[in-house]
C-alpha cells in the first residue's frame, strides 16, 4: 500500500475542476457533508472535494490526472453501501467522484430484452423503464429508491430476487469501465454468449470500486410476469422455515420468486416504529416468511400456485397460519414490512450487523449457534436475524439491550463479529455475503481467503491501479 499523499494543492484542485466545471466540483462542508457520511452514520470522512462528471470522457480525464499527480479517488453511486466503500476516509485527501450525473438510459430494446444504461441511474428508474418495455430488470432491495446501477453491479448487489434470478453479475451483458489509469474499456456488447477471450468484465463487478469505474452497462431484461401472488406464512423454527422452502421449490420451481424470513422480534419493531404497519397474521408466530410466486399466465394461476405451496407447509406441519395478501396494496404492505427491517432497528438503539451467508443446510444450527454465543457475550442483548432465506443469506442483526447505553453497547462490535464470523467460517458459510468487504471487512478478509487468493487479488490491483489512487483502503 503506498504511504498517504498529501492532500491535493489547491492548484491541483482547480486543475480536478476544470475537467467537470466549476458548477460540479464541490467544495463548501454543506454541501459535500451528504456525501462523506454513510447511510449508517458508521463512517464519516474528510475530502477537499466531490466531483461530478457528466460524462465517460470527463471521468477518464478524472482518472488519469489523479494516476499521474497520485491523488486518491473514491467512487461513489447513491451512497447507500453498507461496508463504508463509497465514503472517503477521514485524512482529507481524498477526492470523491460522484456518478449521479451520468444518468442518461441509452437504449432500450425489449426484442432483444436488453437496457443500455448509464451509471448513475437510480435503480427505480431502471425498474420503471424496462417496465414501460413489457420487460422486468429482477434486481430489487431495500435501497432501490436511491442507489445506482454503478453501485449495484460494483458491489454485485442481491436482494430479495436471487433466488430467482441471481445476483446483480447475472444481470449484466456488458460494461464501458474507466481503468485507475485513464483508459476506456468499451466493453458495451449485447451478447448473450461471448467466449472470446478473457470475460474482462467480471474484474469490475463486486470489486466495490477498486479496479476501474463503471460508467455504463448492458443490462439483461426479463419477460414480466403476468401475475404474481405474495404471502406471509408463521413458523416455529428456522429447521421448519427450510423444510417449507424446500416444499416450495419442489411445487413452484422458477416460479418461486422470493422466500424471506424475519423473526418476531422485527415485526414487533415494524408495529412500533413503520407507520401503517399491521401484523399480517391473526396469530402471532416466532417466525414469519415473506413468500412470493410469479406467473407468466394469469392471476388464477397464480392464486392457484401459492393455495398450493401454503397447504403443503400446512399438510407437513411446518406452516401454522397464512395470510394471501388480498390486494396490490396488502401486497406491496408485506414488502413494505419486510424492506423496513433495516430503518426500524435505528429506533431500538444500536445495532451490530453481520451479513453472512451459510450452505443451506447449516443455517438453523448457525441460527441456534451464533444467537446463544451473543446472547452469552452481551447478556440482554436482541438478536433479530432475517433476509433472503432461499438463497442462504442472514443478516444477523443485534440490537442493543434495552435501555442500555448505545455507545459502550456498539464498543462490542468487533468483538461480536469475531464470535458470529467464527460460527459461519465453521460451518463453510461467508462472512460478506451481499454487501462487500469495504472498509469494514478488509481486516477479514485475509483470515478467509487463503494465501494465494490474497496474493491474485493483490496482484490484479497493482496491474489495474499500479498509481494505487482507486479507492484505497478499501477491500484488499
Ligand atoms: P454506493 O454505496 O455509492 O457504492 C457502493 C460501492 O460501489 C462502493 O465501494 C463504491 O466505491 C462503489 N461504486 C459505486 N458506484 C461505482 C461505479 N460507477 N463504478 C465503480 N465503483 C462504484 N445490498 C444488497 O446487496 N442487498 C440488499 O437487499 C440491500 N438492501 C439494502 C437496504 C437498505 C435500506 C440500504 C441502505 C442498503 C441496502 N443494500 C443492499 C446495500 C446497498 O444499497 C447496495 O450495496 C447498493 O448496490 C449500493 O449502490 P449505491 O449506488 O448506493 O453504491
Amino acid at each position: 500500500m503506498p504511504s498517504r499523499p498529501a492532500p491535493p494543492s489547491s492548484d491541483l484542485l482547480a486543475r480536478f475542476a476544470a475537467i467537470v466545471g466549476g458548477r460540479h466540483a464541490l467544495t463548501a462542508p454543506d454541501v459535500t457533508r451528504p456525501y462523506l457520511i454513510e447511510w449508517r452514520d458508521r463512517y464519516e470522512g474528510a475530502s477537499p472535494m466531490v466531483l461530478r462528471p457528466g460524462s465517460t470522457a470527463e471521468v477518464a480525464a478524472i482518472l488519469k490526472l489523479a494516476s499521474e499527480t497520485g491523488t486518491p479517488i473514491v467512487p461513489q453511486g447513491g451512497n447507500t453501501g453498507l461496508v463504508g466503500g463509497q465514503v472517503p476516509d477521514e485524512s482529507g485527501t481524498e477526492i470523491v467522484l460522484s456518478l449521479g450525473r451520468l444518468d442518461r438510459i441509452r437504449a432500450v430494446d425489449p426484442a432483444a430484452s436488453t437496457m443500455t444504461a448509464e451509471a448513475g441511474v437510480i435503480l427505480d428508474r431502471i425498474h420503471d423503464a424496462a417496465d414501460a418495455a413489457d420487460r422486468l430488470f429482477p434486481l430489487t432491495l431495500g435501497s432501490q429508491g436511491s442507489c445506482t446501477i454503478g453501485g449495484n453491479l460494483s458491489s454485485n448487489a442481491g436482494g430479495t430476487a436471487v433466488l430467482a434470478y441471481g445476483n446483480a453479475r447475472d444481470m449484466v451483458l456488458g460494461l464501458e469501465v474507466v481503468l485507475p489509469t485513464g483508459e476506456i474499456v468499451e466493453g458495451l456488447r449485447a451478447l448473450r454468449k461471448d467466449n472470446a477471450g478473457y470475460d474482462l468484465k467480471q474484474l469490475f463487478l463486486g470489486t466495490e470500486g477498486t479496479l476501474g469505474v463503471i460508467t455504463a452497462a448492458v443490462l439483461k431484461l426479463w419477460a414480466k410476469p403476468k401475475a404474481q401472488e405474495v404471502a406471509v406464512a408463521g413458523v416455529a423454527t428456522p429447521a421448519d422455515a427450510l423444510a417449507a422452502l424446500g416444499l416450495a421449490k419442489t411445487r413452484a420451481g422458477a416460479q418461486l420468486t422470493a422466500f424471506e424470513i424475519m423473526p418476531r422480534q422485527l415485526v414487533e419493531f415494524c408495529l412500533r416504529h413503520q407507520p401503517g404497519s399491521r401484523d399480517p397474521l391473526s396469530t402471532p408466530a416466532p417466525w414469519y416468511l415473506l413468500v412470493e410466486v410469479s406467473v407468466g399466465t394469469g392471476p388464477a394461476e397464480a392464486h392457484a400456485l401459492m393455495e398450493a405451496v401454503l397447504e403443503d407447509g400446512l399438510a407437513a406441519g411446518l406452516i401454522e397460519d397464512a395470510t394471501i395478501a388480498q390486494s396490490v396494496a396488502q401486497a406491496k404492505d408485506f414488502w413494505r414490512m419486510r424492506h423496513g427491517m433495516s430503518e426500524v432497528q435505528k429506533h431500538e438503539g444500536g445495532s451490530i450487523k453481520h451479513d453472512v451467508s451459510l450452505p443451506l443446510s447449516a443455517l438453523p444450527e448457525f441460527l441456534t449457534r451464533a444467537t446463544e454465543a451473543v446472547e452469552r457475550l452481551v447478556p440482554g442483548c436482541r438478536p433479530v436475524p432475517f433476509g433472503h432465506l432461499g438463497d442462504g443469506n442472514i443478516h444477523f442483526n443485534v440490537s442493543q439491550p434495552v435501555g442500555a447505553d448505545k455507545a459502550a453497547f456498539l464498543a462490542g462490535w468487533e468483538a461480536m463479529n469475531a464470535v458470529v464470523h467464527g460460527i459461519v467460517t465453521e460451518l463453510g458459510g461467508s462472512i460478506a455475503a451481499e454487501h462487500g468487504v469495504g472498509r469494514m471487512k478488509r481486516e477479514m478478509l485475509a483470515g478467509v481467503r487463503s494465501p494465494v487468493e490474497m496474493m491474485l487479488m493483490r496482484r490484479l490491483k497493482a496491474t489495474l491501479d499500479p498509481a494505487g489512487i482507486l479507492n484505497p483502503g478499501k477491500v484488499v
